[in-house]
Protein backbone atom coordinates (compact mmCIF):
# COMPACT_ATOMS: atom_id res chain seq x y z
CA UNK A 1 0.00 0.00 0.00
CA UNK A 2 3.11 2.41 0.52
CA UNK A 3 3.82 5.01 -2.05
CA UNK A 4 7.65 5.52 -2.28
CA UNK A 5 9.24 8.09 -0.01
CA UNK A 6 6.28 6.52 2.45
CA UNK A 7 8.06 4.18 5.38
CA UNK A 8 7.23 2.11 7.80
CA UNK A 9 7.87 3.14 11.32
CA UNK A 10 8.31 1.17 14.48
CA UNK A 11 6.14 2.26 17.01
CA UNK A 12 5.77 1.48 20.74
CA UNK A 13 2.41 2.10 22.26
CA UNK A 14 2.04 2.28 26.20
CA UNK A 15 -1.19 1.55 27.63
CA UNK A 16 -3.65 -1.12 25.90
CA UNK A 17 -7.09 0.07 26.55
CA UNK A 18 -9.64 1.21 24.61
CA UNK A 19 -7.78 4.46 23.04
CA UNK A 20 -4.20 2.15 23.11
CA UNK A 21 -5.43 -0.83 21.99
CA UNK A 22 -7.21 0.43 19.04
CA UNK A 23 -4.68 3.24 18.02
CA UNK A 24 -2.12 0.02 17.75
CA UNK A 25 -4.35 -2.17 15.73
CA UNK A 26 -5.04 0.69 13.80
CA UNK A 27 -1.02 1.72 12.71
CA UNK A 28 -0.73 -1.62 12.07
CA UNK A 29 -3.44 -1.50 9.53
CA UNK A 30 -1.71 1.23 8.05
CA UNK A 31 1.91 -0.22 7.38
CA UNK A 32 3.63 0.26 10.89
CA UNK A 33 5.42 -2.24 13.13
CA UNK A 34 3.79 -1.52 16.45
CA UNK A 35 4.81 -2.86 19.59
CA UNK A 36 1.65 -2.75 22.81
CA UNK A 37 2.55 -2.79 25.96
CA UNK A 38 0.69 -2.92 29.12
CA UNK A 39 1.68 -3.46 32.49
CA UNK A 40 -2.10 -5.14 32.95
CA UNK A 41 -0.01 -9.31 32.28
CA UNK A 42 -3.14 -11.35 32.24
CA UNK A 43 -4.42 -8.35 29.58
CA UNK A 44 -1.23 -9.15 27.45
CA UNK A 45 -1.48 -12.89 27.83
CA UNK A 46 -4.95 -12.55 26.43
CA UNK A 47 -4.07 -11.05 23.22
CA UNK A 48 -1.20 -12.35 22.86
CA UNK A 49 -3.16 -15.82 22.81
CA UNK A 50 -5.76 -13.88 20.22
CA UNK A 51 -7.99 -12.57 22.79
CA UNK A 52 -10.28 -9.46 22.35
CA UNK A 53 -10.29 -8.00 25.82
CA UNK A 54 -12.36 -4.62 24.98
CA UNK A 55 -16.10 -4.86 22.61
CA UNK A 56 -15.36 -2.62 19.45
CA UNK A 57 -16.57 -3.29 16.42
CA UNK A 58 -13.72 -3.97 13.60
CA UNK A 59 -10.79 -4.82 16.46
CA UNK A 60 -11.20 -8.11 16.61
CA UNK A 61 -10.92 -8.21 12.48
CA UNK A 62 -7.84 -5.80 12.69
CA UNK A 63 -6.50 -7.80 15.90
CA UNK A 64 -6.03 -10.65 13.48
CA UNK A 65 -5.05 -9.28 10.51
CA UNK A 66 -1.92 -7.61 12.61
CA UNK A 67 -0.90 -10.12 15.24
CA UNK A 68 2.19 -11.54 15.25
CA UNK A 69 2.67 -9.87 12.09
CA UNK A 70 3.21 -6.03 12.37
CA UNK A 71 1.98 -6.18 15.79
CA UNK A 72 2.87 -7.59 19.09
CA UNK A 73 2.04 -7.52 22.53
CA UNK A 74 4.57 -7.27 26.06
CA UNK A 75 4.79 -6.00 29.35
CA UNK A 76 8.69 -5.23 28.69
CA UNK A 77 8.39 -1.24 28.00
CA UNK A 78 12.32 -1.10 28.22
CA UNK A 79 12.27 -3.14 25.14
CA UNK A 80 9.59 -1.53 23.57
CA UNK A 81 10.84 2.03 23.79
CA UNK A 82 14.32 1.37 22.80
CA UNK A 83 13.23 -0.21 19.31
CA UNK A 84 10.85 2.01 18.83
CA UNK A 85 10.83 5.37 16.71
CA UNK A 86 7.75 7.26 17.92
CA UNK A 87 6.57 6.11 21.28
CA UNK A 88 2.77 7.07 22.32
CA UNK A 89 1.43 7.42 25.91
CA UNK A 90 -1.90 6.16 25.93
CA UNK A 91 -2.78 5.07 29.29
CA UNK A 92 -5.45 6.31 31.57
CA UNK A 93 -5.81 9.99 33.15
CA UNK A 94 -8.62 9.81 35.56
CA UNK A 95 -10.00 12.22 37.52
CA UNK A 96 -8.43 13.03 41.55
CA UNK A 97 -10.06 14.21 44.07
CA UNK A 98 -9.36 17.84 43.28
CA UNK A 99 -10.78 17.27 40.03
CA UNK A 100 -7.73 17.61 38.07
CA UNK A 101 -6.27 14.84 35.78
CA UNK A 102 -4.23 12.44 37.86
CA UNK A 103 -1.38 12.25 35.80
CA UNK A 104 0.32 9.84 37.96
CA UNK A 105 0.43 6.80 35.24
CA UNK A 106 1.93 9.45 32.60
CA UNK A 107 4.82 10.32 35.17
CA UNK A 108 5.10 6.76 35.96
CA UNK A 109 5.30 5.84 31.80
CA UNK A 110 7.34 9.04 31.48
CA UNK A 111 10.38 7.87 33.60
CA UNK A 112 10.22 4.22 32.48
CA UNK A 113 10.84 6.02 28.61
CA UNK A 114 13.47 7.94 30.24
CA UNK A 115 15.65 5.06 31.55
CA UNK A 116 15.20 3.20 28.30
CA UNK A 117 16.29 5.88 25.88
CA UNK A 118 19.57 5.12 23.88
CA UNK A 119 19.05 6.81 20.47
CA UNK A 120 16.28 9.87 19.52
CA UNK A 121 12.95 8.92 19.93
CA UNK A 122 9.93 11.07 19.51
CA UNK A 123 7.28 10.66 22.94
CA UNK A 124 3.79 11.04 21.96
CA UNK A 125 1.35 12.11 24.07
CA UNK A 126 -2.39 10.15 23.28
CA UNK A 127 -3.54 10.23 26.70
CA UNK A 128 -5.96 13.39 27.31
CA UNK A 129 -3.99 15.33 29.70
CA UNK A 130 -4.44 19.25 30.97
CA UNK A 131 -1.65 21.55 28.80
CA UNK A 132 1.80 21.94 30.17
CA UNK A 133 1.73 18.27 30.78
CA UNK A 134 4.26 18.59 27.57
CA UNK A 135 6.90 20.34 29.67
CA UNK A 136 6.44 18.28 32.89
CA UNK A 137 7.12 14.88 30.77
CA UNK A 138 10.11 16.91 29.12
CA UNK A 139 11.40 17.76 32.54
CA UNK A 140 10.89 14.31 34.29
CA UNK A 141 12.59 13.00 30.96
CA UNK A 142 15.67 15.48 31.72
CA UNK A 143 15.38 14.97 35.16
CA UNK A 144 16.73 10.97 34.38
CA UNK A 145 20.12 12.50 32.57
CA UNK A 146 18.64 12.01 29.12
CA UNK A 147 20.12 14.97 26.58
CA UNK A 148 17.60 17.33 24.73
CA UNK A 149 18.75 16.39 22.00
CA UNK A 150 17.64 12.90 21.86
CA UNK A 151 13.84 13.21 22.27
CA UNK A 152 11.05 15.73 21.53
CA UNK A 153 7.84 15.13 23.04
CA UNK A 154 4.91 15.81 21.10
CA UNK A 155 0.73 15.94 21.54
CA UNK A 156 -1.10 14.25 19.62
CA UNK A 157 -4.71 13.82 20.88
CA UNK A 158 -6.75 10.96 20.38
CA UNK A 159 -10.83 11.92 19.29
CA UNK A 160 -12.09 8.41 18.76
CA UNK A 161 -15.47 7.46 20.29
CA UNK A 162 -15.73 4.66 22.29
CA UNK A 163 -18.09 2.05 20.04
CA UNK A 164 -17.07 3.29 16.48
CA UNK A 165 -13.71 3.62 17.76
CA UNK A 166 -11.91 1.56 14.44
CA UNK A 167 -13.53 3.82 11.92
CA UNK A 168 -13.01 7.40 14.44
CA UNK A 169 -9.14 6.08 14.00
CA UNK A 170 -9.05 5.39 10.81
CA UNK A 171 -11.22 7.79 9.31
CA UNK A 172 -11.29 10.92 11.49
CA UNK A 173 -12.62 14.34 11.21
CA UNK A 174 -9.39 15.08 11.56
CA UNK A 175 -5.65 15.03 12.87
CA UNK A 176 -4.15 17.30 15.67
CA UNK A 177 -0.48 17.23 15.94
CA UNK A 178 1.25 19.61 18.02
CA UNK A 179 5.03 19.36 17.88
CA UNK A 180 7.95 22.12 18.96
CA UNK A 181 10.48 20.43 16.40
CA UNK A 182 10.21 20.16 12.58
CA UNK A 183 11.98 16.40 13.04
CA UNK A 184 8.93 15.38 15.37
CA UNK A 185 6.79 17.10 13.43
CA UNK A 186 8.02 15.32 10.42
CA UNK A 187 8.19 11.67 11.91
CA UNK A 188 4.32 12.43 13.12
CA UNK A 189 3.08 13.58 9.89
CA UNK A 190 4.94 10.35 7.97
CA UNK A 191 3.17 7.71 10.54
CA UNK A 192 -0.28 9.20 9.39
CA UNK A 193 0.69 9.78 5.95
CA UNK A 194 -1.29 6.38 4.72
CA UNK A 195 -4.77 8.75 5.76
CA UNK A 196 -3.35 12.18 4.74
CA UNK A 197 -2.49 11.05 1.30
CA UNK A 198 -5.61 9.12 0.71
CA UNK A 199 -3.44 5.81 0.31
CA UNK A 200 -5.14 3.56 2.62
CA UNK A 201 -8.77 4.38 1.21
CA UNK A 202 -7.50 2.62 -2.20
CA UNK A 203 -6.91 -0.43 -0.31
CA UNK A 204 -9.88 -2.87 -0.83
CA UNK A 205 -10.01 -4.41 2.69
CA UNK A 206 -9.62 -0.73 4.03
CA UNK A 207 -12.52 0.10 7.27
CA UNK A 208 -15.52 1.67 5.83
CA UNK A 209 -15.81 5.11 6.80
CA UNK A 210 -16.31 8.70 5.34
CA UNK A 211 -13.07 9.04 3.92
CA UNK A 212 -11.86 8.30 0.70
CA UNK A 213 -8.79 9.09 -1.29
CA UNK A 214 -10.54 12.14 -3.02
CA UNK A 215 -11.61 12.92 0.31
CA UNK A 216 -8.96 12.57 2.47
CA UNK A 217 -8.60 13.69 6.62
CA UNK A 218 -7.12 16.98 7.00
CA UNK A 219 -3.63 17.10 9.25
CA UNK A 220 -3.79 20.25 11.65
CA UNK A 221 -0.29 21.30 12.89
CA UNK A 222 0.08 23.57 16.30
CA UNK A 223 1.85 23.76 19.24
CA UNK A 224 1.92 21.01 21.92
CA UNK A 225 0.31 23.70 23.95
CA UNK A 226 -2.42 24.10 21.68
CA UNK A 227 -3.05 20.61 20.51
CA UNK A 228 -3.29 19.79 24.62
CA UNK A 229 -6.36 22.67 24.59
CA UNK A 230 -7.90 21.43 21.63
CA UNK A 231 -8.51 17.83 23.11
CA UNK A 232 -9.64 19.25 26.37
CA UNK A 233 -11.83 21.92 24.68
CA UNK A 234 -13.49 19.80 22.74
CA UNK A 235 -14.75 17.30 24.61
CA UNK A 236 -15.88 20.15 27.20
CA UNK A 237 -17.64 21.77 24.02
CA UNK A 238 -20.11 18.78 23.37
CA UNK A 239 -20.86 18.09 27.03
CA UNK A 240 -21.98 21.44 26.96
CA UNK A 241 -23.93 20.36 24.00
CA UNK A 242 -25.71 17.70 25.75
CA UNK A 243 -26.09 19.62 29.00
CA UNK A 244 -27.64 22.07 27.08
CA UNK A 245 -30.26 20.41 25.08
CA UNK A 246 -31.64 18.75 28.15
CA UNK A 247 -32.54 21.74 29.74
CA UNK A 248 -34.08 22.43 26.76
CA UNK A 249 -35.88 19.32 27.06
CA UNK A 250 -36.90 20.01 30.22
CA UNK A 251 -38.10 23.54 29.07
CA UNK A 252 -40.06 21.04 26.45
CA UNK A 253 -41.32 18.71 29.16
CA UNK A 254 -43.04 21.44 30.93
CA UNK A 255 -44.15 23.99 28.06
CA UNK A 256 -45.39 20.66 25.99
CA UNK A 257 -43.43 20.91 23.30
CA UNK A 258 -41.44 17.78 21.83
CA UNK A 259 -37.88 18.09 21.98
CA UNK A 260 -37.08 16.05 19.27
CA UNK A 261 -38.66 18.67 17.25
CA UNK A 262 -36.77 21.35 18.60
CA UNK A 263 -33.40 19.99 18.75
CA UNK A 264 -34.22 19.26 14.66
CA UNK A 265 -34.61 22.61 14.03
CA UNK A 266 -31.46 24.07 16.17
CA UNK A 267 -29.69 21.50 14.47
CA UNK A 268 -30.66 23.01 11.00
CA UNK A 269 -28.38 25.99 11.53
CA UNK A 270 -25.35 25.36 10.29
CA UNK A 271 -23.38 27.23 12.53
CA UNK A 272 -25.45 24.66 15.49
CA UNK A 273 -25.36 21.19 13.64
CA UNK A 274 -27.41 18.27 14.53
CA UNK A 275 -24.95 16.30 16.35
CA UNK A 276 -24.69 16.13 20.46
CA UNK A 277 -28.88 17.67 20.35
CA UNK A 278 -29.95 14.40 21.89
CA UNK A 279 -31.68 14.53 24.84
CA UNK A 280 -31.36 12.06 27.10
CA UNK A 281 -30.41 10.76 31.26
CA UNK A 282 -27.31 12.86 31.10
CA UNK A 283 -23.42 12.45 29.74
CA UNK A 284 -21.09 9.66 31.01
CA UNK A 285 -18.31 7.55 29.93
CA UNK A 286 -14.68 7.34 30.54
CA UNK A 287 -13.88 11.17 29.14
CA UNK A 288 -16.55 13.88 29.35
CA UNK A 289 -16.89 13.75 33.49
CA UNK A 290 -13.16 13.59 33.96
CA UNK A 291 -12.53 15.91 30.98
CA UNK A 292 -14.94 18.78 31.77
CA UNK A 293 -13.53 19.06 35.52
CA UNK A 294 -9.91 18.77 34.39
CA UNK A 295 -10.60 21.73 32.03
CA UNK A 296 -12.13 23.57 34.66
CA UNK A 297 -9.70 22.60 37.04
CA UNK A 298 -7.12 23.95 34.19
CA UNK A 299 -8.91 27.22 34.16
CA UNK A 300 -8.65 27.83 37.61
CA UNK A 301 -4.70 27.42 37.34
CA UNK A 302 -4.19 29.13 34.85
CA UNK A 303 -6.90 32.30 37.03
CA UNK A 304 -9.64 31.84 34.77
CA UNK A 305 -13.29 31.23 35.99
CA UNK A 306 -14.67 28.85 33.99
CA UNK A 307 -18.24 28.85 36.01
CA UNK A 308 -20.08 27.49 32.62
CA UNK A 309 -18.39 23.83 33.02
CA UNK A 310 -19.73 24.16 36.83
CA UNK A 311 -23.25 24.59 35.02
CA UNK A 312 -23.26 21.85 32.79
CA UNK A 313 -21.41 19.86 35.66
CA UNK A 314 -24.41 20.66 38.03
CA UNK A 315 -26.89 20.52 34.69
CA UNK A 316 -25.47 16.78 34.21
CA UNK A 317 -25.71 15.86 37.82
CA UNK A 318 -29.51 16.94 37.91
CA UNK A 319 -30.86 15.17 34.70
CA UNK A 320 -29.97 11.73 36.06
CA UNK A 321 -31.98 12.63 39.28
CA UNK A 322 -34.67 14.16 37.24
CA UNK A 323 -35.09 10.84 35.28
CA UNK A 324 -35.22 9.12 38.39
CA UNK A 325 -37.86 10.96 39.36
CA UNK A 326 -39.67 10.45 36.56
CA UNK A 327 -39.59 6.74 37.30
CA UNK A 328 -41.17 7.35 40.57
CA UNK A 329 -43.84 9.36 39.67
CA UNK A 330 -44.83 6.53 37.00
CA UNK A 331 -44.20 3.40 39.62
CA UNK A 332 -45.38 6.07 43.14
CA UNK A 333 -43.47 3.42 45.50
CA UNK A 334 -40.59 1.26 44.67
CA UNK A 335 -40.13 -1.12 47.71
CA UNK A 336 -40.76 -4.73 45.45
CA UNK A 337 -41.26 -3.50 42.33
CA UNK A 338 -39.75 -5.29 39.53
CA UNK A 339 -37.82 -3.68 37.32
CA UNK A 340 -36.78 -4.23 33.66
CA UNK A 341 -33.52 -2.72 32.51
CA UNK A 342 -32.05 -2.31 29.13
CA UNK A 343 -28.45 -0.67 28.41
CA UNK A 344 -25.91 -0.91 31.46
CA UNK A 345 -22.57 0.54 29.30
CA UNK A 346 -22.73 4.46 29.09
CA UNK A 347 -23.93 3.96 25.67
CA UNK A 348 -24.82 1.50 22.97
CA UNK A 349 -22.41 -0.10 21.34
CA UNK A 350 -19.25 -0.28 23.85
CA UNK A 351 -19.14 -2.64 26.95
CA UNK A 352 -17.50 0.42 28.88
CA UNK A 353 -19.45 0.95 32.14
CA UNK A 354 -16.81 3.61 33.79
CA UNK A 355 -19.21 6.85 35.14
CA UNK A 356 -22.16 5.44 33.07
CA UNK A 357 -25.57 6.91 33.90
CA UNK A 358 -27.18 3.54 33.83
CA UNK A 359 -25.58 1.97 36.60
CA UNK A 360 -26.24 5.15 38.91
CA UNK A 361 -30.00 4.86 37.86
CA UNK A 362 -29.76 0.65 38.64
CA UNK A 363 -28.06 1.73 42.32
CA UNK A 364 -30.50 4.11 43.09
CA UNK A 365 -33.56 1.25 42.02
CA UNK A 366 -31.73 -1.54 44.22
CA UNK A 367 -31.12 0.82 47.33
CA UNK A 368 -35.05 1.64 46.94
CA UNK A 369 -35.15 -1.93 47.21
CA UNK A 370 -36.66 -2.91 43.47
CA UNK A 371 -35.80 -5.62 41.97
CA UNK A 372 -34.01 -5.44 38.78
CA UNK A 373 -33.55 -7.78 35.70
CA UNK A 374 -30.89 -6.39 33.48
CA UNK A 375 -29.38 -6.83 30.00
CA UNK A 376 -27.01 -5.11 27.54
CA UNK A 377 -25.41 -7.14 24.47
CA UNK A 378 -21.70 -6.34 25.73
CA UNK A 379 -21.42 -4.60 29.21
CA UNK A 380 -23.06 -7.68 31.62
CA UNK A 381 -19.60 -8.97 33.08
CA UNK A 382 -18.24 -6.10 33.48
CA UNK A 383 -21.30 -4.15 35.13
CA UNK A 384 -20.94 -7.54 37.51
CA UNK A 385 -17.84 -6.00 38.76
CA UNK A 386 -19.69 -2.90 40.15
CA UNK A 387 -23.25 -4.92 41.11
CA UNK A 388 -22.71 -8.49 41.74
CA UNK A 389 -25.40 -11.14 40.53
CA UNK A 390 -27.57 -11.47 43.66
CA UNK A 391 -31.75 -12.07 44.35
CA UNK A 392 -32.46 -8.40 43.54
CA UNK A 393 -29.72 -7.95 41.27
CA UNK A 394 -30.62 -10.50 38.12
CA UNK A 395 -29.01 -10.49 34.00
CA UNK A 396 -30.80 -11.58 31.45
CA UNK A 397 -29.96 -12.71 28.28
CA UNK A 398 -32.10 -10.86 25.71
CA UNK A 399 -34.48 -7.55 26.29
CA UNK A 400 -37.58 -9.98 26.52
CA UNK A 401 -36.21 -11.32 29.55
CA UNK A 402 -35.32 -8.42 31.36
CA UNK A 403 -38.47 -7.37 30.49
CA UNK A 404 -40.53 -10.05 32.12
CA UNK A 405 -43.45 -9.73 34.49
CA UNK A 406 -41.82 -6.40 35.27
CA UNK A 407 -43.70 -3.57 36.38
CA UNK A 408 -41.63 -0.91 34.41
CA UNK A 409 -39.30 -1.44 31.40
CA UNK A 410 -36.32 1.26 31.21
CA UNK A 411 -34.10 2.17 28.49
CA UNK A 412 -30.84 3.33 29.79
CA UNK A 413 -28.83 3.49 26.68
CA UNK A 414 -28.91 3.81 22.99
CA UNK A 415 -28.52 0.08 21.61
CA UNK A 416 -29.79 0.17 17.99
CA UNK A 417 -31.53 -3.17 19.15
CA UNK A 418 -33.25 -1.60 21.64
CA UNK A 419 -34.94 0.72 19.62
CA UNK A 420 -36.22 -2.29 17.21
CA UNK A 421 -38.14 -4.39 19.52
CA UNK A 422 -41.19 -5.75 18.94
CA UNK A 423 -43.96 -4.06 20.84
CA UNK A 424 -46.60 -6.92 21.04
CA UNK A 425 -44.50 -9.51 22.32
CA UNK A 426 -42.98 -6.84 24.86
CA UNK A 427 -46.43 -5.90 25.74
CA UNK A 428 -47.60 -8.97 26.71
CA UNK A 429 -44.36 -9.91 28.51
CA UNK A 430 -44.22 -7.24 30.77
CA UNK A 431 -46.50 -6.94 34.03
CA UNK A 432 -47.83 -3.74 33.27
CA UNK A 433 -47.03 -1.98 29.92
CA UNK A 434 -44.62 0.80 31.24
CA UNK A 435 -41.32 2.08 29.11
CA UNK A 436 -39.77 4.51 30.79
CA UNK A 437 -36.93 5.98 27.76
CA UNK A 438 -34.25 7.85 28.72
CA UNK A 439 -32.67 7.89 24.98
CA UNK A 440 -35.80 8.67 23.25
CA UNK A 441 -35.83 5.39 21.41
CA UNK A 442 -39.26 5.35 20.09
CA UNK A 443 -42.42 8.05 19.08
CA UNK A 444 -43.97 8.47 21.72
CA UNK A 445 -47.62 8.39 19.44
CA UNK A 446 -46.70 4.65 18.14
CA UNK A 447 -46.11 3.54 21.73
CA UNK A 448 -49.50 4.70 22.99
CA UNK A 449 -51.08 3.20 20.14
CA UNK A 450 -49.36 -0.22 20.94
CA UNK A 451 -50.93 0.19 24.70
CA UNK A 452 -48.02 1.59 26.54
CA UNK A 453 -47.71 4.10 29.12
CA UNK A 454 -44.64 5.26 28.07
CA UNK A 455 -42.59 8.45 29.41
CA UNK A 456 -39.31 9.45 27.73
CA UNK A 457 -36.79 12.70 27.86
CA UNK A 458 -38.30 16.48 26.85
CA UNK A 459 -41.54 15.33 25.39
CA UNK A 460 -44.96 15.03 26.73
CA UNK A 461 -45.06 12.39 28.93
CA UNK A 462 -48.13 9.77 27.44
CA UNK A 463 -49.52 7.67 30.18
CA UNK A 464 -52.77 5.62 29.70
CA UNK A 465 -55.24 6.58 32.26
CA UNK A 466 -55.10 5.11 35.96
CA UNK A 467 -58.12 2.40 36.21
CA UNK A 468 -57.95 0.53 39.66
CA UNK A 469 -59.61 -2.24 37.54
CA UNK A 470 -56.47 -2.86 35.68
CA UNK A 471 -57.64 -1.94 32.28
CA UNK A 472 -53.99 -0.78 31.71
CA UNK A 473 -52.64 -4.15 32.98
CA UNK A 474 -50.62 -6.56 30.32
CA UNK A 475 -52.78 -8.56 28.00
CA UNK A 476 -52.12 -12.32 29.29
CA UNK A 477 -52.02 -13.59 25.85
CA UNK A 478 -50.50 -13.08 22.09
CA UNK A 479 -54.03 -12.51 20.84
CA UNK A 480 -54.60 -10.22 23.84
CA UNK A 481 -51.69 -8.32 22.95
CA UNK A 482 -52.46 -4.43 21.77
CA UNK A 483 -50.55 -5.00 18.03
P1 LIG B 1 -7.94 2.36 29.78
O1 LIG B 1 -8.06 2.42 31.24
O2 LIG B 1 -8.90 1.57 28.97
O3 LIG B 1 -6.47 1.87 29.38
C1 LIG B 1 -5.30 2.28 30.01
C2 LIG B 1 -4.31 1.12 29.95
O4 LIG B 1 -3.03 1.58 30.41
C3 LIG B 1 -4.69 -0.06 30.85
O5 LIG B 1 -4.71 -1.26 30.07
C4 LIG B 1 -3.58 -0.10 31.90
O6 LIG B 1 -3.29 -1.40 32.34
C5 LIG B 1 -2.43 0.52 31.13
N1 LIG B 1 -1.36 1.08 31.97
C6 LIG B 1 -1.46 1.85 33.08
N2 LIG B 1 -0.23 2.14 33.57
C7 LIG B 1 0.67 1.54 32.76
C8 LIG B 1 2.09 1.47 32.73
N3 LIG B 1 2.85 2.09 33.66
N4 LIG B 1 2.67 0.76 31.75
C9 LIG B 1 1.93 0.12 30.82
N5 LIG B 1 0.58 0.16 30.78
C10 LIG B 1 -0.05 0.86 31.73
O7 LIG B 1 -7.97 3.90 29.30
P2 LIG B 1 -8.50 4.47 27.91
O8 LIG B 1 -9.97 4.58 27.90
O9 LIG B 1 -7.81 3.76 26.79
O10 LIG B 1 -7.94 5.97 27.98
C11 LIG B 1 -6.56 6.24 27.88
C12 LIG B 1 -6.38 7.74 27.68
O11 LIG B 1 -6.99 8.14 26.44
C13 LIG B 1 -7.05 8.59 28.76
O12 LIG B 1 -6.26 9.73 28.98
C14 LIG B 1 -8.36 8.99 28.13
O13 LIG B 1 -8.87 10.20 28.64
C15 LIG B 1 -7.96 9.16 26.67
N6 LIG B 1 -9.05 8.99 25.71
C16 LIG B 1 -9.97 8.01 25.90
C17 LIG B 1 -10.98 7.85 24.97
C18 LIG B 1 -12.03 6.78 25.17
O14 LIG B 1 -13.06 6.84 24.50
N7 LIG B 1 -11.81 5.80 26.05
C19 LIG B 1 -11.04 8.67 23.84
C20 LIG B 1 -10.06 9.63 23.66
C21 LIG B 1 -9.07 9.80 24.61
Amino acid sequence: MREAGMESVTIAVVGSGYVGLVAAACFAEIGHRVICVDNDESKVKTLREGGVPIHEEYLPELLARHRGDRLEFTTDLRAAAQAAQAIFIAVGTPQSRTGSADLSYVDAVASEIARAIDSYKVIVEKSTVPVYTNEWIRRVIERNGVPTEMFDVTSNPEFLREGTAVVDFLQPDRLVVGAATERASQLLKSLYAPLTSGEYYKLTQAVPGPCSEKMPPPLLATSTKAAEIIKHASNAFLATKISFINVVANICEAAGADVEEVARGIGMDSRIGPKFLRAGVGYGGSCFPKDVAAFRHVAETVGVDFGLLREVEKINEEQKLRFFQKIRSALWTFRAKKIGVLGLAFKGGTDDVRESPALDVVKRLLHEGCIVTAFDPAATERSKEFLPPSAEMRYADDPYAAAQDADALLILNDWQEFGELDLAKLHYTLRYPIVIDGRNLYAPAQMIEQGFTYLSVGRPGLQQPADPSGAFRRAQTKDDATV
